[in-house]
Formats: structure tokens, sequence, C-alpha cells
């Protein structure tokens, strides 16, 4: 894909200094607009491969990247990784002693530094800019520049400052990265922080190895123990809850069966949750049990699966949170566990809530845009890219609607038989009731109530209860029915029902059957022969060593992807390993023959 320019430095540097092969999506065109004085937007996905995009044109130009970044703990991994490269890298934050501080400064004056990552406050109130001419700075890095938007949920007030760099420093490019990409938070990112001539490259957000599921919600501690069981054991994954009572019983309730897995919400001492972030980045298989106070900022490669045992707040917020699965490019998974109860508790909610019209219009929009996401029966992917805005041609063939059709059958019947029981019984009581009423049940509280003389009573024998609930979550999630307002529960009819009662929309629906065959689509874990499972382990084994003698997660020595390449390659010399991808200069130099050896010595 990359051209071999008369001037290829910049592959040079991609090959020897990182070890990779080839440039990916947009990264050579936004490599070489920085690297020729020129600033851009770069609108990528999680995992797209931003860092380089600024790291390449910091090695190629003269002078210090600056590089701003909101999260101390990404801000140290990078570095960290960076050094590993032989790339000499240091930052400057709150949290750093005053001795370092003065020779991470004193390193800058001496020219001695190709990136400096800092906090927005330590650059802009700090004095550091002060400290900077022009001419000794090679690029200004914004990441997470999404920051900027007001309207956003990470939005950063001393972002509004950074707006200064360009007036401050003309001529020096500016690069803001974000994965954030729609068009309000784009334009604002455009006119805070970018000169006017600023170019925009937007990256397709696809992620081909995320394997998107949705799950009928039914004992979902059950259902996550056997997910993780079967196709995740011993990897690294998160599952998001809804409640921190939850992370922490959750993750109880899995310790307890051999899972190592770990609680993570806002409400844990801040010392906890540092140290079980920690064991997360640094150990091997480790499952974070946690609300979505979790995940931004973390970069680890290797998450293999992101779960959901409650509905996300919203498409945006799931793609954000799946995202954070599979960043090395390795298959990973992303399952959403869904039902009846969480429709009735978001419809309720949207219903109760106090906010104006339009706002309420705008929320329910989202809201129908989830459900659909979670009912439909069509490639997931497909949808998720076109809610923002993106077409994906024909099916992806890595959805659990594309590798499983589900079975449809005609609903429209049934349907008006649940909306009558509905109605006959005074739009005043929940499923549970009107599924009674519908199957001819024989609870004392029907006859009290007179229930069980309606014309409904005992019309809905034809179906078992599991599809009766099927097809309330189904009415709910499409907006035929709603959660009365005073949220007792009870479910009332919509206006929208009218034409399926009259007979004049027909219903065809997914057809929720408990999966009796082991089904295709699940599990997608990296797949490692019986016949090589010695060798990974002895690979794992080296890296392992290597990580706890420096001080840093696995991933920074090197990633999976490498390690499942030297398995294929079978490198008998450093030359040959060189070729791995993955395995730069400096890292060959340090860690080669002990891969060699871990190789040769491994059956
Ligand atoms: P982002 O910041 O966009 O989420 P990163 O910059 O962290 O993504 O990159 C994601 C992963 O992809 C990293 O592990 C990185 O080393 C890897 N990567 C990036 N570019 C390439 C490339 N051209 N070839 C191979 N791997 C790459
Ligand atoms: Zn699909």
């Amino acid at each position: 894909m990359e051209s071999t320019s008369i001037d290829d430095s910049a592959l040079r540097v991609l090959r020897e200094t990182f070890g990779y092969e080839a440039f990916r999506g947009r990264q050579r065109e936004i490599i070489d607009a920085v690297s020729a004085g020129r600033s851009a937007l770069a609108l990528m996905p999680t995992g797209g491969g931003k860092s380089l995009c600024y790291q390449i044109p910091a090695l190629l130009r003269a002078g210090v990247a600056v590089v701003v970044s909101p999260l101390i703990a990404l801000m140290q991994d990078q570095v960290e990784a960076l050094r590993h490269y032989g790339i000499r890298a240091a930052c400057l934050h709150s949290g750093l002693p005053a001795e370092e501080r003065r020779d991470v400064l004193a390193a800058l004056d001496d020219g001695a530094l190709d990136l400096l990552y800092a906090a927005p406050e330590r650059l802009l109130g700090g004095g550091l800019l002060e400290r900077l001419s022009p001419e000794q700075v090679a690029l200004f890095a914004i990441d997470e520049a999404h920051c900027i938007s007001q309207w956003g949920h990470d939005f950063r007030p001393e972002y509004l400052q950074l707006g200064r760099l360009a007036e401050g420093f003309p001529g020096v490019p500016l690069v803001a990265l974000t994965a954030t990409a729609d068009a309000r938070t784009r334009a604002e990112i455009q006119r805070r922080l970018l000169p006017a001539d600023a170019e925009t490259f937007i990256a397709s957000f696809d992620r081909p190895n995320i394997r998107y599921r949705v799950r009928i919600k039914e004992r979902p501690r059950a259902q996550i123990l056997e997910l993780i069981r079967d196709g995740h054991a011993g990897e690294s994954g998160i599952v998001y809850c809804m409640s921190r009572r939850a992370t922490e019983d959750v993750a109880a309730w899995l310790a307890e069966r051999g899972i190592n897995a770990l609680p993570y919400h806002a409400g844990l001492s801040a010392t906890l949750r540092a140290h079980n972030q920690d064991r997360f980045l640094r150990e091997d298989g480790v499952v974070m049990v946690a609300t979505i106070a979790f995940g931004m900022g973390i970069d680890k490669p290797d998450v293999r699966f992101v779960f959901h045992m409650d509905l996300p707040k919203s498409l945006e917020a799931y793609y954000q949170e799946t995202g954070r699965a599979g960043r090395d490019g390795l298959p990973a998974e992303a399952v959403l566990l869904y039902g009846t109860r969480d429709v009735y508790r978001l419809r309720a909610m949207l219903e109760g809530s106090e906010a104006n019209a339009r706002h309420k219009q705008l929320e329910r929009q989202r809201l129908d845009a989830l459900l659909g996401f979670c009912e439909q029966t069509t490639c997931r992917r497909q949808a998720l890219l076109g809610w923002f805005g993106e077409d994906h041609p024909g099916d992806c063939g890595n959805c659990d609607n594309c590798l499983e059709p589900p079975r449809t059958w005609d609903a429209t019947e049934a349907a008006q038989k649940l909306l009558s029981a509905i109605y006959r019984t005074g739009q005043r009581f929940g499923a549970n009731h009107v599924i009674e009423v519908l199957t001819g049940g024989s609870a004392a509280r029907l006859r009290e109530l007179g229930h069980d003389r309606l014309s409904v009573y005992g019309i809905g024998r034809d179906h078992p209860r599991l599809i009766w609930q099927s097809l309330t979550r189904q009415l709910l999630a499409q907006g035929l029915v709603q959660p009365d307002p005073e949220g007792h529960g009870g479910l009332r009819l919509t206006e929208a029902c009218r034409a399926v009662l009259r007979g004049e929309r027909r219903l065809v629906l997914r057809a929720d059957t408990r999966p009796t065959t082991p089904d295709r689509s699940r599990g997608s874990s990296i797949r490692v022969a019986p016949a090589e499972r010695g060798r990974w382990e002895a690979l794992r084994h080296c890296r392992r060593s290597i990580a706890e003698a420096e001080g840093v997660p696995p991933y920074v020595v090197f990633h999976d992807a490498t390690l499942l390449e030297m398995l294929r390659c079978m490198p008998a010399s450093l030359e040959e390993l060189g070729h791995v991808s993955g395995v730069g200069r400096h890292k060959l130099e340090k860690y080669g023959e002990a891969f060699l050896e871990a190789l040769a010595a491994a059956e």
C-alpha cells in the first residue's frame, strides 16, 4: 500500500525502529503531512494506530515533539513503551518528584528529547511553554482532542487554553487526534485548536477483528462465566456492569469459580483502584469487572473480550467501550447481554425524565437505535457503522447474525393477542401478570381480579411463556408498548400499536430460542495449535520474566501478535527474528537472544 517514494525515511523508521512492515489505513498520509510541517486532524478508531502518526514525524523533524495527553497513566505507559523502542521520551505531570522534573527540563534544554509528554495544565500553567521557542519544537500533538468539546462527556477545561498554541508557535505543525468522530466535536476541534488550513483525515471506524454478539440475558453471571470459560480462558477482558455493587458481587462470584477477576469502580479507594488497574495491565489474563469509570486511557493492546452485563448508555458508548478490545488487531469479542428488564428500565427512565420535549426526543432516538441494534436480525457491524454515518458493504461475516442468521417469525397475531390482553386488563399490570392471563394461569389473584373471566383469558396457550416474554421485550423495544409513567411496573399501549391491532402492519420478529447446538459464533480467541502450545508458553514465559525484571507490562516487551508470528516463522537467527513484525532494531538487540533460546529449548 505504501508508496516507495524517493525519500522513504518514514517507512524506514516504521521498519527499523518499530519493526512494522507497512502503514495502516491513513497513517502514511498523516505522517507525510505532519512531517512536511502541515497541521492535521486525525480521526481514527481506538486501536487504529494514532500514536505513530505523531511519533514518526517526531523522529523525522528536528526538535522535540510536545504531546499533550489528559491522563497521567496513559503518558507513563507511552513513555515506557517508547523507551523500549530506544526513543528518547519523557513526561511532565504533577505526580513527578521535583528531582525528576529537573532532569526532564535539563534534557529538554539540552535538546536531548525526541518526545515530551505533558498534561495540559503543565504545558500552559507550569511555565513550560515560555521555555520553548518555535525553533525547538518539532510539532505539537494533542491526544484525545475531543476533550476540548464542551458537549462531550470527556470535557477538560484546560484543553480550551490549547488554542493558544497555533498563534504562539506559527510554523510548528499541530496534529489533533481523537477516536470520537461526530461532526460537532470535529468542528469544535477544528475551530478551537487548529489553524484554518489544517487537513482532516478520517479513517474507517470499522474494527474488523472484533466479533459482535448480543445474547438474551437469562442468568447473567452464569452466562458471563460460560463465555469466559468457553473460548477466553486465561485471557484478559473487561466485564461492564451498571452498578458499583454489581461489579464487586460479580468479581467475587467469578473469583470463587477460579477466574482471575477484580472489581473496579469510582467508589473504591484510589489505592485499590490503582492496584487493580496495575494488575490488569501487568498480569496475563486478569478479568476486570467494572463500571464505565474504567477504560478511558487504558492502552492495553491484548484485551481479548469486552462483555456488557447491562445495556450501555447509547450506541456511541457501546462502540467506545467495545473498542477497548483487540487493539492489537488479533481476534477479539464483544458480547452484550440484554433482557426485558433492561428495556423496561430504560424506557421507564426516559418516560419519567423531566427533560424538555426536544431533549427527550433526542434521547428517545438514541434509545431506539440502541434497542434496534439489540433486536435486529441483520449484520450488526453494518448497523453500527451506519449509525456513525459509514457504509459497510455487505455482511461482515464476523457478527452473530452473519455467522448464525437468526430465525424470524410472523408475530402479528400473537402481538395482537398480547396487546389486547394489556388493554383488557386495564393497562395497569406488568408483563408477568399479562402473560399469566394469556396463558390461562390459575393464580388466585387472577380470580380475585376477575381476569379469568376476560375474553383474553387463555387465548395464548398456543405459545410457551418464553415466547410471550420475548414478544413483550420486542414490543417494548419497538415502542409499541411502554411502561406506565408512574413507574409501577405496568404496561401501556402506545399510539404506534394501533396499526398492528388493526392488522395494517405486520410484525416479523426474531425467534429467540435457546441455543441447543453449540453455536458457531461462540469464542474467537487466539488459536494456538496443540502441537505449538509448549513453544507458545515458552515465549510467554520469556516475555513475562523480562517484563517482571524491568517492571513493565508484558506487552511493552512484545505484543501477542509478535509472539504469534515468532511461532509461525520459527526464526533460528537474530537476522530472521528481525523480520518478525513488531521486532525493531532496539528490541532485537535487547531481547533477541533470550527469545531465540526460549524457542530452541521448547518442545
Ligand atoms: P490508538 O491510539 O489509535 O488506539 P495505538 O497507536 O495505540 O492506537 O495503536 C494500536 C496498536 O496497533 C498498537 O499496538 C500499535 O503498536 C499497533 N500498530 C500501529 N500501527 C501499526 C502498523 N502500521 N503496523 C502494525 N501495528 C501497528
Ligand atoms: Zn455481520
